[in-house]
């Protein structure tokens, strides 16, 4: 049996990989991965520069860990739909085996490549593994998909028995001899006209593996109080691992369950079911991407306002958690959570401005940007996502400072003008005395909290109706 492994960008490891592991029993087999002009091409590539990043280091340390193991990938450049079924016919393969995405345009792709190896008579099997239980396989009392996260929680619970996670194989057959390919070098960020930016994480399964055992041993324990901290490394930072699946959520699922850590342990366990959830729903929704979640938010007035718009997205509203943020993200490829939250809802909110510009904002700039888990926290933070909260939650990001940041730290590290603000001031600069402004260079508030939250509210109502859930 002669199996072509198909790794895409959300499996870049070599442990706990069902298709490998599953070609590696039964024969053959041939690793490949197809440069696609789709993220591949330089102005697509720096249109997601720390993803990017983050994936060519992934796929360097991939290209190790097989010839490590006695085998090759072979990186071949061209369209998926075309390069998978004429390497397969050509190579004489019996099987393409592959992780399954939950996109619509990755299902799509999926379907195209499907129906053309069964043309040549190739078999196509996708794997779960992107996510803990199948998209599509969690459902309430009447069969469908759940619209709030506790109970889909709840029957997540209910149903995980997880296998455990595969080890990485001790070894695996050498590429046949007779495999002929144009095959490339992995290309350098540089190739693609990026230029690199040493703040990110590295990327790779080991570096991976260096993140989880950090986090087990350092934060674990403190995660149910932590987490919520924007001023301290309390979060286990391995979002980009899942993204790109140099560790498996199953195999991490397992390793926080293994270390315990009681109510910390099942809080974090409890964020990789929100990470589930976001997968499940835009499966199950994929006009999630184009559409509010909420049918009622379609033609929302949502204002026009460039120089707004700019005063977020580089960090110049006068609200310094809002302020670090934006500048978080474009310095390090992350954004803390709660730091996300309160900005995405500034910029709906306080600001007014449509939540799709975020959101695209969010996925050009993070390492972990991930169409799923991006999509479904800028619907929440907008209002018209999946929530059980009614759609007027309005994050004060003045008292979300001083309860997740209280002395500041988180503000003084991204937004250096404020570094010498006294402690009392540092959420609300605008307080301070004359004198202290003065010293600091830092604007003043774009718009007023109380003025910004009657004006959504109220434009709100105007649009939903006064009884609108
Ligand atoms: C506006 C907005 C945009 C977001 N965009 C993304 C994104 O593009 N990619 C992404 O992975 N996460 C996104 N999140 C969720 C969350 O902010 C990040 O997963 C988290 O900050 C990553 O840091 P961590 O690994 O240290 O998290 P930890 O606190 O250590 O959490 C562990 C893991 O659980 C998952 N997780 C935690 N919180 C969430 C959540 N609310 N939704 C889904 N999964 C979660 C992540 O995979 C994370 O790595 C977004 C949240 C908001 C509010």
């Amino acid at each position: 049996m002669r199996s072509i492994v198909w790794f895409r960008g959300k499996d870049l490891r070599v442990a706990d990989h069902g298709p490998l592991a599953s070609a590696a029993a039964v024969g053959e087999v041939i690793p490949l991965f197809v440069l696609d002009p789709f993220f591949f091409a330089p102005e697509r590539a720096q249109g997601l520069p720390h993803r990017m990043q983050f994936l060519l280091a992934s796929l360097v340390s991939l290209e190790a860990n097989l010839a490590h193991l006695g085998s090759r990938l072979l990186v071949v450049p061209g369209r998926s739909v075309e390069v998978l079924p004429r390497l397969a016919a050509a190579w004489k393969a019996d099987q393409v085996l592959a992780h399954r995405w939950v996109e619509p345009f990755a299902r799509e792709r999926d379907r195209r490549v499907d129906e053309a190896l069964a043309r040549a008579g190739i078999a196509f099997r996708l794997f779960e593994g992107e996510t803990l239980l199948p998209p599509g396989s969690v459902r309430n009392g009447q069969g469908g998909m759940f619209r709030v996260f506790t109970p889909f929680a709840r029957a997540c619970g209910a149903k995980l028995d997880l296998e455990p996670a595969l080890p990485a194989p001790r070894s695996l057959p050498p590429v046949p001899g007779d495999i002929r390919a144009d095959t490339v070098p992995i290309p350098s960020p540089q190739a693609l006209g990026l230029a690199p930016n040493p703040r990110l994480q590295a990327g790779g399964e080991r570096a991976a593996h260096q993140r989880l055992k950090a986090f087990l041993e350092a934060a674990l324990a403190d995660y149910g109080v932590g987490r919520d901290r924007m001023d301290l490394p309390g979060t286990s930072r391995l979002s980009a691992d899942l993204k790109f699946g140099t560790l498996s959520v199953r195999a991490l699922w397992q390793a926080v369950a293994a270390a315990g850590a009681g109510e910390s342990g099942r809080r974090y366990l409890n964020e990789l079911l929100w990470r589930e959830f976001s997968h499940h729903l835009l499966w199950e929704w994929p006009e999630v991407l184009e559409r509010p979640f909420r049918p009622a938010f379609e033609g929302f007035p949502w204002r026009e306002d460039e120089a707004a718009w700019e005063a977020w997205t580089e960090g110049r509203t006068g609200y310094p958690v809002v302020d670090a943020a934006a500048r978080q993200l474009k310095s390090e490829g992350f954004v803390h959570n709660r730091a996300r939250m309160v900005a995405a809802s500034f910029l709906t909110k306080h600001l007014l401005l449509d939540y799709r510009p975020g959101e695209a904002h969010y996925l050009r700039w993070l390492t972990d940007g991930d169409w799923a888990a991006n999509n479904a926290g800028w619907q929440w933070c907008a209002g018209c996502g999946c929530d059980a909260q009614p759609w007027f939650r309005i994050f004060n990001p003045t008292s979300q400072g001083l309860k997740f940041d209280p002395e500041g730290a988180y503000v003084r590290r991204w937004v250096p003008e404020l570094a010498d603000c006294p402690t009392a001031f540092i959420h609300e600069p605008w307080k301070a005395p004359q004198a202290v402004r003065q010293r600091l260079d830092y604007p003043e508030p774009i718009v007023d909290h109380a003025f910004a939250r009657e004006r959504f509210l109220a434009t709100a109502k105007g649009h939903l109706g006064p009884g609108a859930p």
